[in-house]
This record gives structure tokens, C-alpha cells and sequence, in this order.
């Protein structure tokens, strides 16, 4: 089957490009670019991509799918169902389910489910010990062999600098990244948010920005020492990023994330003590937000992941220091980063592709991804920067509604996603662009 996506601005940072150009599909792989024509290649249809920004598909580093064990959260075809909803085509999950992903057999199941999704892209993330309980190892190669694309303990990070220097090592031989929630529990102490003003206001237990920090500077310091690739994950304070900085300047092979509710909120909006305020790594005040708008900007941040953590509303209603950490992000992800980044002129366009595709691809090895190279995955991300719209958490794909931006306006958003050249996702108000011979062919 051949698809052209014609008329669109293509931006491909990999490649440089960033223009007006027509791309062509042939069997879910990318032909090539050209310039812009109304000719359409003998037997292709055609999707209409006018005023439109078309992207290598976005690609979310940082999700948690909660099957096996919690499918009343979420499952691997709901959220990858959100996944495409929200613009990506291509997401991590981490392994913090039930039974937790620390062996071959857990890492197949994911792949497996998600192949039967047919939706998004689903490469998994093994845990980095046992059981996530930090003690022991886990068997990090028979994981690779099966699929893993990196190792973590996101949200039980690994207590001790000993053990992550022994994990380090280990990842090192299997080339596979280490990723770390950055967090010093006795640091933390049992915090619910941003030890600060706030914390004090509200009479809620906060942890310091420096148990964020401390564990930032250990990584860094042991990726160092070990040569290994370090990853930190949604980084969210001004030291993390000036540790991160650092290491860049050094040469080390660290590299960060930041999630969209780390720029969009502080932690004034715990106030109300709304349980969708509480996420770990906590909101943080103003001055963290200025040095990720300023990490952003300069490059020292990598990559835009969501830390997508869905969690049933009978949770999310305990009181503020019961209820579990985490918010829902697929959907509301490129909304914010469009609204509060691109239309605000802290990046362009093209540093925002780079953030979502080119990146995660190129620092996880997602091979065939990330740009449109001839001969590449056809995953693309369709954006309209002017579409208007308003989001409705209960049209959401997502089997869990934590969220605090239910009702945000928003300028700029995902209007299709192709996932290896079919249509996986297409906004009802853009069914117009599909010029299809067959009609329904390209919806399936
Ligand atoms: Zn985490
Ligand atoms: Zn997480």
C-alpha cells in the first residue's frame, strides 16, 4: 500500500529538514521526501497535510502500563490506545507491575500484548534488581535477549551507590542504559510534596529538592566511574539539571528527561490538597520550573516523557498523604509542551520533535525510528499547531483519570498518528484529509 502525505511542513531533525516537503509510504516503510507537488504515485492515496507539521512519531520514554497485575489501572492496549490518542507512537514501559518486568518471561508477555493491541509501539524497560528491592541483580541479559531496551527501578530507586556501581557495571556489558527516579529516601522521609512554602502552609510532610539531588549527583558521579550510560528520569529541580549540566560538559554519557507537569505546575497547586497535584518527583516552585524552562531550552534536557502513571479514582480519593503518586499524561502531553513551550516561544518546533522523536530514539537505540531516513518505520505525528481544542478527560482512552489538567485549553495538537504507515489514530474534525480510493481503507 502507498500513502502520501502531501503538502504538510516536514521537520526531521536527524536529517536537518525542516520545510515544506511530501513523504511517501510504500508497505509501513518511509520511501522518501520530496518537494511539494500535486502529483500522486501511481496507485497512492493521499492524506492531505496542508497548514500541518508532520514529524517522525513521538516517542514516550517513561510510561507505566500496569498489566500484568493492575489491568483495573490500565492495560497494554488501553494505554497504548492513549498512547496514539495523545500523539505518540512508540512508548516504554516500566516495570513496576505485578509480577514486576525483572525476567525474559514478563518481557515477552508485554511484547506480546502489545503486538496484540496493534496500536503503539511498546518496547519494555526490566527492572535493574530482583524484584525491584534493590539487593540483588537482575538477569539483565536474558532480558535484552527478549526485548528490554533499558534497565530501571523507577519508584523503588536503588538504595545504595554500591549496588547501582555493581548495576552499572553489569548494564554496561549488555550496552543497555541505566535509568534512575532520582530520590534519596531518608532524604525524603515519607514526603506527599515540595518541601517548601507550601508544605508548610498545608501541613503536609515535603521533601527537599535534595533528595532529588543528592541521587542525581551520585548517578552522575558513578556514571563516571563506571563508563555506563545513565539516564535520569523526569528530573525536576535546578540542581539536577546543573548536575546533569555538568556531566554533559565533562563528557559522561548522562542524559535526562522532564515531564509536562514539571514546567506547567507548581506546588501552589497542591492547595486545595487535590489528590492529581501529588506525583513523584513532587511539583516544585517556581525557581525549579525557570532552570527546566532554561534546561530546555539550552539543550541539557534530552527528552519529553510523561511518567504516565495511571491510578484508579477510588485511590486517587484517599486523603492527600494516602493516596499513590503519579498522574495520567499520554493525552495532555504534546498540548502542554505546544501551549507552554512552542506558543511561548521557549522552543521551536524543531527542538520539540527533537524532544519527543530524535532523542529517545537515537539515546535507546529505537532503530528505524525517530526520523524519516528512506527506508524507515512509516510512524509519523501529525500536529495541527492551530487546532483548538479542550480536554475532556472522560473521552480519555486511558482507563484512569487521574489528571489535573481535565478541562485545559489548549493551542496546537496531535490531529493523526501513524504507526508503521496505517492510520492508528485520526481527529474527528481531520477525516476531510484522507483521500482514500477505498473508501475506509486507510481507517481501519
Ligand atoms: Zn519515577
Ligand atoms: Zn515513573
Amino acid at each position: 500500500m502507498r500513502l502520501l502525505i502531501q503538502n504538510g511542513y516536514v521537520i526531521d531533525p536527524a536529517q536537518g529538514t525542516n520545510t515544506g516537503k511530501n513523504l511517501l509510504i510504500e508497505d509501513g516503510r518511509v520511501v522518501g521526501l520530496s518537494s511539494h507537488s500535486d502529483d500522486v504515485p501511481e496507485g497512492a492515496e493521499v492524506f492531505d497535510a496542508t497548514g500541518l507539521i508532520v514529524a517522525p512519531g513521538f516517542i514516550d520514554m517513561h510510561v507505566h502500563l500496569r498489566e500484568p497485575g493492575h489491568e483495573y489501572k490500565e492495560t497494554i492496549a488501553s494505554g497504548a490506545a492513549a498512547a496514539v490518542a495523545g500523539g505518540f507512537t512508540t512508548i516504554c514501559a516500566m516495570p513496576n507491575t505485578n509480577p514486576i518486568n525483572d525476567n525474559a518471561a514478563v518481557t515477552r508477555f508485554v511484547i506480546e500484548q502489545a503486538e496484540r493491541a496493534g496500536l503503539a509501539s511498546v518496547f519494555p524497560i526490566g527492572a535493574i534488581t530482583k524484584n525491584s528491592e534493590g539487593t540483588e541483580l537482575a538477569e539483565m541479559g536474558e532480558m535484552k535477549d527478549a526485548g528490554i531496551i533499558a534497565v530501571s527501578d523507577d519508584g523503588r530507586p536503588v538504595p545504595t551507590a554500591g549496588m547501582m556501581r555493581r548495576a552499572m557495571e553489569y548494564a554496561r556489558g549488555f550496552d543497555l542504559p541505566v535509568i534512575d527516579h532520582c530520590e534519596d529516601k531518608s532524604l525524603a522521609r515519607g514526603g506527599v510534596m515540595h518541601e517548601g512554602h507550601w508544605s508548610l502552609v498545608l501541613g503536609l510532610r515535603g521533601m527537599p529538592a535534595a533528595a532529588e539531588e543528592v541521587d542525581a549527583e551520585r548517578n552522575c558521579l558513578l556514571a563516571g566511574l563506571t563508563g555506563a550510560r545513565v539516564h535520569l528520569a523526569h528530573v525536576s529541580t535546578r540542581g539536577a539539571i546543573e548536575t546533569v549540566r555538568r556531566a554533559k560538559e565533562k563528557g559522561l554519557a548522562v542524559t535526562c528527561e522532564v515531564a509536562p507537569h514539571h514546567w506547567t505546575l507548581t506546588d501552589e497547586a497542591a492547595q486545595h490538597y487535590d489528590q492529581n497535584t501529588k506525583v513523584s518527583p513532587p511539583l516544585r516552585s517556581q525557581d525549579h520550573i525557570d532552570a527546566i524552562v532554561e534546561g530546555l531550552r539550552d539543550g541539557t534536557i534530552d527528552i519529553i516523557a510523561t511518567d504516565h502513571a495511571p491510578h484508579h479514582a477510588d485511590e486517587k480519593a484517599l486523603e492527600y498523604d494516602q493516596a499513590p503518586f503519579g498522574i495520567v499524561g499520554l493525552e495532555t502531553a504534546v498540548g502542554l509542551a505546544l501551549e507552554r513551550l512552542v506558543n511561548e516561544g521557549v522552543i521551536s518546533l524543531e527542538r520539540l520533535v527533537e524532544l519527543c522523536s530524535t532523542n529517545p530514539a537515537r539515546i535507546f537505540n529505537l532503530e528505524e525510528r525517530g526520523t524519516f531516513r528512506a527506508g524507515s518505520r512509516a510512524d509519523l505525528t501529525i500536529l495541527d499547531p492551530e487546532l483548538a481544542w479542550t480536554f475532556d478527560v472522560s473521552r480519555s482512552k486511558s482507563k484512569s483519570r487521574n489528571t489535573p489538567f481535565d478541562g485545559y485549553a489548549f493551542r496546537g495538537g496531535t490531529v493523526a498518528t501513524l504507526v508503521a504507515g496505517r492510520i492508528a489514530y485520526l481527529h474527528p474534525d481531520y477525516g476531510h484529509a484522507v483521500q482514500s480510493r477505498r473508501p475506509g481503507a486507510l481507517v481501519s
